[in-house]
C-alpha cells in the first residue's frame, strides 16, 4: 500500500475484485483501480483510503452555514473534508472539490486527534464532516469523530445518507448531529441527476434520528427537476409521518452550475412556496436558504408563533430562548440544541485554514 494510504474498514473480495461497501454504490475494483469517489482504491488486492487524516478542505464556519439552525447556534464549527463524493450531482454547487481527485489537491495532515486540537484552538463548538461526503473518507470521520467527543465536541456530519450499513452504524453512533440532503424526493430524480437511489437516502434518515442524531434535512430546489408542488408535499407528509414534526427541513436556491449550467437560479417565490407547502403538511420548521428572507429564516414557537430566532445570513440576530430550550411566552419546547455553554463566537465569520 502506497505511503499517503491507509488501509480501509468497509470491503470484501468478490471474484477477484475488492468491492467497496461504505456506500450503496459497492464499486468492485480490479487491482489499482479507483472506486467512482476515487478516494478508494484497490491496492494489492486490498482496499485503501486515499485521504484518511489529509483533509483538502478546512474552515471554521458558522454553525448557520451547515445549515444547522436548531443545534448550538450562533457558534462556529470546524469544517473538513476531502476531495471526491460518492455522489454525481449533475447539478452540484461543490463540483470544483467533489470531483477533484484528493492527490491532486492541497492537503494538510491532520490525523484525528489533531482535528480536535484544532477545533478547540480555534474557538469552536463542534466539528463538521462535510463539503464533498464524509462517506467517502468515513474512517477517518469515525476516529475523528471519537477524539472531538473526548475532547469535549461536538460532532455534525453534512451528507447525502448514502451509505452503507455497517460504515453508518460505525461513524453514526458518534454523531450528534446531521445535516442530511434530500436532494429530491423520486427514484427518477435521484437516478438521472445524482447517479444514486432514493430508498438507501431515506432510510439512512430514519436510522439517524431513530439513534438520537440531531437531523436537519436539506432540499436544493432546481427549477423544473424537483421543485413541483407534489413532490414537495409529497416530501413533507413523509417527513411528519416517518420523523415526526420537529425534523426542521431546509428548502435553498440552486444556482447554474456544474452540468446544469442552462437552469436558472431558483426564484425566491418557489422557496417561499415550497415553505408554505411544507408548513401546511405539519412540519414545524421550515427554513429558506440562499435567500435573504427574514421570515424564511426565523425560528416561530410552533406553539404560539412567537418569532424566538432571528438570523440574517449564516448570523444569529437575536436568540429569545428560554432556559435554551423553549418559548419564553408559552413554555412550548423548541427542538433541537441549544445549550448556552457551548462556546459562542461572533456569527458570520469564516476563515479558511488551508
Ligand atoms: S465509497 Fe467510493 S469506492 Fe466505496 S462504494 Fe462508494 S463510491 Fe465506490
Amino acid at each position: 500500500m502506497s505511503s499517503s494510504a491507509r488501509e480501509a474498514k468497509y470491503w470484501h473480495v468478490d471474484k477477484g475484485r475488492v468491492v467497496c461497501t461504505a456506500c450503496p454504490r459497492h464499486c468492485a475494483m480490479a487491482e489499482g483501480q479507483n472506486g467512482f469517489c476515487f478516494v478508494r482504491k484497490n491496492e494489492g488486492g486490498r482496499l485503501a483510503t486515499l485521504a484518511y487524516g489529509q483533509p483538502n478542505a478546512v474552515a471554521v464556519d458558522p454553525i448557520e452555514k451547515k445549515p444547522l439552525f436548531h443545534f448550538l447556534p450562533g457558534t462556529t464549527i470546524l469544517s473538513i473534508g476531502t476531495a471526491g463524493c460518492n455522489l454525481g450531482c449533475r447539478f452540484c454547487q461543490n463540483w470544483d472539490l467533489s470531483r477533484a481527485r484528493s492527490n491532486h489537491m492541497r492537503a494538510m495532515s491532520l490525523p484525528p486527534s489533531e482535528v480536535a486540537r484544532l477545533a478547540t484552538s480555534e474557538g469552536c463548538a463542534s466539528v463538521a464532516f462535510t463539503y464533498s461526503d464524509p462517506t467517502v473518507f468515513v474512517e477517518y470521520a469515525t476516529d475523528a469523530a471519537i477524539a472531538c467527543r473526548e475532547a469535549g465536541l461536538a460532532t455534525v456530519a453534512v451528507t447525502a445518507g448514502y451509505i452503507g450499513k455497517e460504515a453508518r452504524e460505525d461513524l453514526y453512533r458518534h454523531l450528534d448531529a446531521a445535516n442530511i440532503d434530500l436532494k429530491g424526493f423520486t427514484e427518477d430524480f435521484y437516478a438521472k441527476l445524482s447517479l444514486a437511489h432514493l430508498a438507501p437516502v431515506l432510510e439512512t434518515i430514519e436510522y439517524a434520528v431513530k439513534h438520537g442524531v440531531f437531523v436537519e434535512l436539506t432540499t436544493l430546489l432546481i427549477p423544473g427537476h424537483n421543485d413541483g408542488e407534489d413532490e414537495i408535499r409529497a416530501e413533507s407528509k413523509w417527513v411528519v409521518e416517518h420523523l415526526g414534526p420537529d425534523v426542521p427541513l431546509h428548502f435553498s436556491a440552486f444556482h447554474p452550475a456544474y452540468q446544469l449550467l442552462n437552469v436558472p437560479r431558483t426564484p425566491p417565490q418557489t422557496l417561499r412556496r415550497a415553505r408554505a407547502i411544507a408548513l401546511a403538511e405539519g412540519v414545524r420548521y421550515v427554513y429558506v436558504g440562499n435567500l435573504v428572507d427574514e421570515e424564511g429564516e426565523t425560528t416561530y414557537c410552533h406553539g404560539c408563533g412567537e418569532p424566538l430566532i432571528g438570523r440574517e445570513g449564516f448570523a444569529v440576530r437575536h436568540n429569545l430562548l428560554a432556559g435554551n430550550d423553549h418559548c419564553p411566552k408559552c413554555q412550548a419546547i423548541i427542538p433541537g440544541v441549544f445549550d448556552a455553554r457551548a462556546r459562542t463566537a461572533s456569527a458570520g465569520i469564516r476563515h479558511g485554514l488551508l
